[in-house]
């Protein structure tokens, strides 16, 4: 069918050329997963709940009366509450009524950053593998996605610095930075940091940081937010959400914070996006970061004992992986189970439900099509352990059916 005309959604790519909607990779695991009875482990979701105070102090909020438009910028006890958390947590200092905004996820906080302060003609940097969204973002800004490898080692997938200091240039307005990293797992290191911050300092660039597996981390090394690094403060966004820290994906409860002007330049954009929304989620979540902490630490350290459950499973069926420091994910090379059918990753994870009843997400999903990391990281895959013991075990004794080729 010729289209009869050409959407915003075309011409970014977002939608087929037709102008149906793309179907991410993940509905697609997903739905495969359900047709199939697979153990999914492809889409990043908890199948547990968050703590049930926090679901209550909701329900509660429901029969106060918070159920009408919440202030903009988000009610003043949430605000609190982000800049009380982001100093106590990481000594960030913030003026909750100007550097502070409640946004519909991180999702929205996103999107608002990245349509406000970048456009055609501007270069996004971001590292790659990356998360599905911040390219869709960038896209929809116009703006031009340049991207710095990951490469999977022993220490981890670890940022090529020497294209980083390549790639950002005088056209670079925005370093998209998402760490602890989706799909890899990978917090990055202080030097890591240290050259990301150089570089935007160097060129004038404005970094946007997605922090939304802030809590999730597993080593001695903790999250150390970009903002904190000299001269960062002035040019960071952070961002973040309550979904992964606190199993409520669903709230979309998310923050922006950073200098006043720059939360300006993202308000502009995001009262015309949701205006506002989640009015009974809002003073749910003030609570939950202000008493949670206890609640934080339990889901680190249950997320911390399934992901060295899933780890062993997934050596033991002959996997090769990269232990991440953190988030849901662990990626894995599957060149080992290769056939004469299944030849790469993508073709990997569409054949493993039908194989061994367990789905999961190539990493090809999160590079461009045709990049040298999409080449480089075309037999690796990414599992969530977030999930049930159950489920994990389930998975991880279907795996083990797997037969790798015979090594020389
Ligand atoms: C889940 C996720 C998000 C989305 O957060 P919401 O608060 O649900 O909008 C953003 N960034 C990354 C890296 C994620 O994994």
């Amino acid at each position: 069918m010729t289209p009869r005309w050409r959407t915003v959604a075309q011409a970014s790519g977002l939608a087929a050329p037709d102008g149906t909607t793309r179907p991410t990779i993940f509905a697609e695991m997903t739905a495969l997963a359900h047709a199939t009875g697979a153990a999914n482990l492809g889409q990043g979701f908890p199948d547990a709940d968050g703590p049930a105070w926090i679901r209550e102090a909701a329900v509660d909020a429901i029969r106060g009366g918070a159920n009408q438009y919440p202030p903009g910028r988000g009610i003043p006890e949430l605000r609190a509450a982000i800049a009380a958390h982001q100093l106590r947590h990481y000594g960030i200092e913030l003026d909750p009524d100007r550097e502070v905004l409640v946004t519909a996820g991180a999702t929205e906080a996103l999107a608002a950053a990245v349509t406000a302060l970048a456009g055609p003609g501007d270069e996004v940097v971001t590292l790659e593998p990356f998360y599905d969204a911040h390219a869709a973002v960038i896209a929809l800004a116009g703006a031009t996605h340049v991207t710095v490898p990951l490469r999977p080692s022993s220490g981890g997938f670890r940022v090529d610095t020497v294209a980083l200091a390549a790639r950002v240039n005088e056209r670079t307005r925005l370093i998209l930075v998402n760490s602890p990293h989706n799909p890899t797992g990978t917090v990055l290191s202080d030097a890591e940091l240290d050259a990301i911050a150089a570089a935007a300092r160097r060129v004038g660039a404005i970094v946007i940081t997605d922090e939304v597996y802030e809590h999730l981390v597993f080593g001695a090394r903790p999250h150390r937010p970009i903002a904190t690094l000299p001269g960062m403060a002035e040019r960071t966004v952070t961002i973040s959400s309550a979904g992964k820290t606190f199993s409520l994906t669903g709230w979309k409860i998310g923050w922006a914070t950073g200098p006043a002007e720059l939360i300006e330049a993202l308000t502009a954009v995001k009262q015309f996006l949701t205006y506002s929304g989640g009015a009974p989620f809002q003073p749910a979540i003030a609570r939950a970061l202000t008493e949670g902490d206890p609640d934080i630490a339990e889901l680190r350290n249950s997320l911390a004992a399934r992901r060295d459950l899933l780890i062993a499973g997934l050596r033991a069926a002959g996997f090769s992986l990269v232990e991440p420091d953190g988030t849901y994910f662990v990626c894995a090379d599957a060149s080992p189970f290769f056939t004469a059918e299944v030849r790469d990753g993508a073709e990997f994870a569409r054949a493993l439900p039908a194989l061994a009843g367990v789905a999961c997400i190539p990493l090809s999903a999160f590079c461009h099509p045709g990049s040298d990391t999409a080449g480089a990281l075309a037999s690796w895959v990414r599992f969530t352990f977030v999930k049930d013991e159950a489920t994990l075990l389930a998975a991880i004794e279907r795996l083990a059916q797997l037969t790798p080729r015979p090594t020389h």
